[in-house]
């Protein structure tokens, strides 16, 4: 990865962070669930509106470190207009390339490329794959609390 490609990345987080996209809670929901993550301290809330399959809007509300906020607004743009079943195989290869054996397959995720350098802080992979297991949750159990431990 080049030095260039790093900071870009870098911006990215740092952008997420400070101004999270659909940061908000959905009144009329059909699909919450709470995430926790009490290593970091990461605690977060994911509202889906699914309608014919498909995810038609999607927010969160919570408090965590950089990273997971970041993620979770990453998350809510990229699952923005997608299908349960995309939103499924998204999952699959964001947690393959963030917490994967091998190194996942490399640039295929767009902007969610950003946060895949956690990869190498087991720690923080955590962080950066809390708030896909809590949409994961709402999309599948909601009113379930996912939990990272
Ligand atoms: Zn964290």
């Amino acid at each position: 990865m080049t030095a260039d490609i790093r900071s870009l990345y870098r911006e990215i987080i740092v952008d997420h962070n400070r101004r999270p996209r659909n940061f908000r809670e959905i009144p009329d929901a059909d699909r919450i669930a709470n995430g926790d993550n009490p290593l970091c301290g990461d605690r977060l809330t994911v509202y889906v509106n699914v309608r014919g399959g498909v995810i038609r809007d999607i927010g969160f509300v919570g408090n965590g470190c950089a990273i997971s906020t970041a993620s979770a607004s990453l998350m809510t743009e990229a699952l923005l207009g997608k299908s349960e079943e995309e939103a499924e195989a998204l999952f699959g290869r964001f947690h393959d390339r963030i917490a994967g054996p091998g190194s996942g397959a490399q640039g295929t995720l767009g902007k969610l490329e950003a946060l895949a350098g956690v990869r190498e802080f087991p720690a923080r992979v955590k962080c950066a794959t809390l708030a896909w297991h809590t949409a994961r949750t709402a999309l599948n159990a909601p009113g379930q609390t996912a939990s990272t431990e």
